[in-house]
């Protein structure tokens, strides 16, 4: 419920940033209509602090009337207002998830777009399993702007009330999700690590307690359950091609006076085209085995050859072996290559929860009972300062 407490002053500040037309100023004093969603951004600007919004107690609801898992879909950052841009591979990962998801509870999967123009963007969506795209188009999300994204989220979440809501674990979804989740006052599970539906409830499990322990999490007192899940963590399905999905078109009023963060430059810290850990097919990492930062090197020439990238472990980020965006695992990146060679790591529960899912991993460790030996499909008990040169000579005369 929402209520202007005697404390309005008539400003109208609040009318504008409603993106539902929701606010009628009647006798100089603010007056909600049914057209609220209870979105909350006339709350943050009202400067007298009129406006409340009080929510039910969670268990006293009744949750029959939400249906449906929602995917909230990743833009490419970069590109130009208008222009198409690129659906980021996480959005089909868990699509693939969502869609297992919601035939176990017999409910639709749906793809939630928010752009300045679509693109056809239904086809992709389609072809990875979601049934319905929520499109919302308008010149204010031509690109990601937090307050602009979580307003539209929390009216399309309170317009349809979907029973599931996931996002990729990228610097953009943990930005939205946390925020949809206090706005609508509903929990939020990050960095999920598997999905499942446990009494028609979303089980969602993830690492707790530094990695040593698996916690499950249940959350039956609010919807939507909200979950992020990293990059590469979930498997994508084959696209069906030719399968599209409806297309569910949803109108915003946003005004600018909603931005209150305005970004004035983009500066990327990888070289420019240079391939990031996550989407790498081959990756070369190594770890405090590596001993010094000179021969650690030896591992950026090893993957120039290899035409892959270089991970490190923790251990080797401390040290100033390697960049911190280059580290795998649980504090670092989640990788899936197909190749994952490592050199001198240990395989620590949190370095593995990061790489295991890569097709391939070949391990060199001079102790035969390290950890990552478990993970490895091929492992050398071996120093690798003298294996490595070795392969570099092997590969350089190919
Ligand atoms: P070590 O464990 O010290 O292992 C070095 C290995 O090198 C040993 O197995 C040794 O036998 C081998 N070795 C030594 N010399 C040679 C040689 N000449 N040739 C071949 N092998 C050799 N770690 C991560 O990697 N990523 C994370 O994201 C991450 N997040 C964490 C989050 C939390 C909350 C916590 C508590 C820890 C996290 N860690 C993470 C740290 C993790 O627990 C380990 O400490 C770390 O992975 C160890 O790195 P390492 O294997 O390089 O070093
Ligand atoms: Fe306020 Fe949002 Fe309701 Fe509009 S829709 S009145 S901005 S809570
Ligand atoms: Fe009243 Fe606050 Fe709206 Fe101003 S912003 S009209 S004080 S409710």
């Amino acid at each position: 419920m929402i209520e202007v407490s005697k404390k309005c002053i008539g400003c109208t500040k609040c009318v504008p940033v409603c993106p539902f037309a929701a606010i009628n100023m009647i006798d100089k004093k603010a007056v909600m209509n049914e057209a609220c969603t209870l979105c909350g951004a006339c709350v943050q600007v009202c400067p007298v602090q009129a406006i409340t919004i009080t929510r039910e107690e969670a268990s006293a609801k009744d949750f029959s009337g939400y249906r449906g898992v929602w995917v909230y879909v990743q833009l490419d950052e970069a590109g130009e207002k208008g222009h198409a841009k690129k659906i980021k591979p996480v959005t089909f990962e868990l699509l693939s998830a969502g869609r297992r998801l919601a035939d176990e509870l017999k409910e639709d999967l749906c793809a939630v777009v928010l752009t300045d123009k679509n693109h056809g963007y239904e086809k992709d969506l389609g072809a990875y399993g979601a049934d319905k795209v929520y499109m919302v188009e308008h010149d204010e999300l031509f690109e990601y702007n937090t307050d602009i994204f979580s307003t539209v989220i929390v009216g399309l979440v309170n317009r349809h009330k979907p029973s599931a809501m996931l996002y990729g674990a990228t610097i953009q979804g943990r930005d939205l999700a946390p925020r949809v989740a206090s706005t609508l006052y509903v929990g939020l599970t990050a960095d999920c690590t598997a999905l499942a539906i446990k009494d028609g409830l979303l089980l969602q499990s993830r690492p707790a307690f530094g990695g040593n322990i698996m916690a499950d999490i249940l959350a039956p007192n609010s919807r939507p359950q909200m979950s992020t899940v990293r990059p590469n963590v979930m498997k994508m399905a084959e696209p069906v091609l030719g399968r599209t999905a409806v297309v569910v078109r949803e109108s915003a009023k946003l005004d600018k006076s909603l931005r209150r963060v305005k970004v004035l430059e983009r500066k990327l810290d990888h070289g420019a085209g240079a391939v990031k850990i996550e989407n790498a097919n081959i990756i070369v990492s190594g770890g405090r085995g590596m001993k010094t930062r000179e021969k650690f090197k030896q591992l950026e020439e090893l993957s120039k050859l290899l035409g892959g990238v270089v991970g490190a472990s923790r251990a080797a980020v401390d040290l100033g072996f390697k960049e911190k965006t280059h580290q795998v695992g649980q504090s670092g990146t989640t990788v899936s290559p197909k190749l994952y060679l490592s050199f001198g790591i240990s395989g620590a529960v949190q370095h593995i929860v990061g790489m295991k899912a890569s097709d391939v991993i070949i391990s060199v460790n001079k102790d035969p009972n390290a950890p990552i030996f478990n993970v490895a499909k091929y492992g050398i008990v071996g120093d690798a300062h003298e294996i490595v040169p070795k392969l570099i000579e092997a590969l350089r005369k190919n």
